[in-house]
């Protein structure tokens, strides 16, 4: 068992690992905190030091950055993890939004937590609390799955499974896919099943399409899919 006491200092202190949440689109929803302890880190771990350079930059900031991502994660967290326990301060960022959430972190976390070593989240954006949030679906309970497979045929089986969930189900989809997986809620979960599907969260084309299943399908049918998505889906005995 590790325990930690909390730190909500905005200052890097050394031998912790901060857990940074940025944008998922808009550069203001950065929070004062996540700015200076990414300023104040001695390192920060990211999952494309290409695009947490671009923000940086945006931030007129510039880190030592480490790769960390689903290819390196296994060798990198142990790495990382010596350098907290050296007595470094290292950051970790995802691409966007809140790092160990369908991205890398679990790993990181989890070695530094076997180690004792402190581990402090600096919470903030996050996709799929973006969504549930204003989307008007029950949020007293929700599972969230992050992307389902790929191939039609595990969707379909994951939706026959949760069909009855008693919770709001909360998923990623690709833009590649939405349209598809729109027809299939229709399908699987019935033609008046209540679903939203969010669109470029916090973006200048944020979209929430809110309905029946049949109808949102439809209404995804005339739309531009190019962005990221959310998908919801409302307990079976919810209706609008
Ligand atoms: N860790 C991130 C978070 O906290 O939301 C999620 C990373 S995951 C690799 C990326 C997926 O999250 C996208 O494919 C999309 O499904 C969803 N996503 C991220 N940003 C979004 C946005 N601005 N609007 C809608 N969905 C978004």
């Amino acid at each position: 068992m590790s325990e930690s006491l909390p730190n909500r200092s905005c200052t890097a202190l050394p031998g912790h690992l901060y857990v940074i949440a940025t944008p998922i689109g808009n550069l203001s929803d950065l929070s004062d905190r996540s700015r200076a302890l990414l300023a104040g880190v001695d390192l920060l771990a990211c999952e494309d030091t290409r695009t947490t350079g671009l923000m940086l930059a945006r931030l007129s900031l510039k880190r030592e950055l480490v790769a960390y991502h689903e290819h390196n994660e296994v060798e990198a967290a142990e790495r990382l993890a010596d350098h907290v326990a050296a007595g470094r301060s290292v950051g970790l960022v995802s691409d966007a939004g809140t790092p160990a959430l369908s991205d890398p972190g679990f790993r990181l976390v989890r070695a530094c937590r076997r180690r004792g070593l402190p581990v402090v989240p600096v919470p903030g954006p996050c996709a799929v609390t973006a969504a549930l949030c204003a989307a008007g679906l029950p949020t007293h309970g929700y599972l969230f799955v992050g992307f389902l497979p790929p191939k039609s045929a595990a969707r379909i089986a994951f939706l026959k499974k949760y069909q009855s969930f008693e919770f709001t189900l909360a998923l990623y989809e690709s833009c590649h896919r939405i349209d598809k997986f729109a027809a299939e809620l229709a399908e699987v979960l019935g033609p008046d099943r209540v679903v939203c599907i969010a669109k470029e969260l916090t973006k200048l084309h944020e979209t929430f399409w809110v309905g029946r299943a049949i109808e949102v399908r439809d209404r995804l049918a005339q739309a531009s899919l190019k962005g990221e998505f959310v998908v919801l889906i409302a307990p079976e005995s919810y209706t609008l």
